[in-house]
């Protein structure tokens, strides 16, 4: 039994909290499906899905279930040692994707350091120091750590740090005439988001990704796809890159992985991973039997049919209720996305209000995303019910009435 906790509220953030963060007021203490309740008793429906990450909704009962019997057995070993819960998931997603090898991390940024450090490690052992150079997109992002900010295409994310890491070069989204223009010899990488996530939830387009995969290869540089946020189902296929047809050479997974449980994998073919030979890289927690025991238990409940076409069905039933809210109320343009990654751009007299209507949702017991201040954006869990789907659209379409009359 544990000791009386002592209350808190919203406020202790401003006390003890670095502020970083701008959260909403309310503090949620329990979840259930696609429901969560805050402190007050007040039930919520979840769209935003911890920001594409609890892909099972919360305290499914096969992920309780593997937290809990690992956490009875093992959690910590370090990578002294391997485990047995790390290897059976190398083993299962060397199985289910172009992959032959898996790194394990803790978190998305990891996932693209490691795969940003294998790139330019590859090149080095291969042509030399001068083949270092990496191309990303503009707006994109990789995460927060200096060399992912860095290659992360939102100068407001990399400025004020001090020198960045150089060698890095941004061009724009779904422009395959840009990537031409820049990519060169001296490029060991170019990495791409198969849809941008963080900016927008903007799509690539197929003949860009083909481009991107076809100058890399002439170019002798790595293409690695950033699916943090794509990976894992969301899309209606494992990864994104499936749905493209488009195989990467590297690609990092994070967010979903663990279903709400930290964890990354950058994975790659067998023929780069050799670069990443004994102590060039590490973490210690990296792959941990906890973290993997739960995302063993993510990938045996999402990588079926029944849940991947599940995504493609409740994508078509958010979509059309959405366009039918969007235009009821002059709120958005378009909605856009694929599979349970949805952005709703938002129309010329509401851009830059997104906020505006995370609050108008939140008002109603309603949980949405922005991406960037013009998007409105959903990420439910992949197994969100239909009536959830349609409760949380009722109470959306509440929202959407109110802001638009007030
Ligand atoms: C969220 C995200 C990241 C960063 O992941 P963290 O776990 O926050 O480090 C990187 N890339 C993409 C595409 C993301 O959506």
């Amino acid at each position: 039994m544990s000791a009386p906790q002592a209350p808190v509220q919203r406020a202790d953030f401003d006390q003890v909290m670095v502020p970083n963060y701008a959260p909403a007021a309310f503090i949620p203490v329990r979840g259930a499906g696609s429901r969560v309740w805050d402190q007050s008793g007040r039930e919520l429906i979840d769209f935003a899905g911890g920001i594409a990450v609890n892909v099972l909704g919360h305290a499914h009962p096969a992920l309780v279930g593997a937290l809990t019997e690992q956490a009875n057995k093992l959690w910590h070993v370090s990578n002294v040692f391997t485990n047995e819960p790390a290897l059976r998931l190398a083993h299962k997603l060397v199985d289910a994707t172009f992959a032959e090898r898996a790194f394990f991390c803790n978190s998305g940024a990891e996932a693209n350091e490691a795969a940003f450090k294998l790139a330019r490690r590859v090149a080095h052992d291969r042509f030399g120091p001068e083949k270092h150079e990496i191309i990303a997109t503009v707006n994109s992002f990789h995460g927060r750590t200096l060399f992912t900010v860095s290659v992360g295409g939102q100068p407001k994310y990399s400025d004020g740090f001090g020198p960045k890491i150089t060698g890095i070069s941004h061009v724009p989204y779904n422009d395959l005439e840009a990537l031409k223009a820049q990519i060169s010899d001296k490029t060991c990488a170019v990495v791409i988001e198969p849809i941008q996530g963080e900016s927008g939830v903007v799509p690539a387009d197929l003949v860009y990704l083909k481009g991107a995969r076809e100058l890399c290869d002439k170019h002798n540089a790595l293409l690695i796809f950033d699916e943090v946020q794509t990976g894992v189902g969301r899309t209606g296929e494992l990864f994104a890159y499936m749905h493209y047809g488009v195989t990467p050479d590297i690609l990092s997974s994070a967010k979903s992985l663990g279903g709400g449980f930290p964890i990354g994998a950058m994975l790659t073919t067998e023929d780069l991973a050799k670069h990443l030979a004994v102590g060039t890289h590490g973490t210690t927690y990296g792959g941990n039997p906890l973290a993997c025991a739960v995302a063993n238990a993510v990938l045996d409940v999402v990588n079926t049919p029944e849940v991947l076409a599940g995504v493609k069905a409740k994508h078509a039933r958010f979509k059309a209720r959405l366009e039918q809210i969007g235009q009821q109320y002059g709120l958005f343009t378009q909605v856009r996305g694929v599979g349970l990654l949805i952005g709703c751009v938002l129309s010329e007299a509401w851009k830059g209000k997104a906020k505006d209507v995370f609050n108008a949702a939140e008002k109603e017991g309603l949980m949405v995303l922005q991406a960037g201040p013009d998007v409105v954006r959903f990420a439910p869990s992949l197994v969100v019910e239909d009536a959830d789907i349609d409760e949380g659209l009722d109470r959306f379409e509440r929202a959407a009435a109110k802001l638009t009359q007030a």
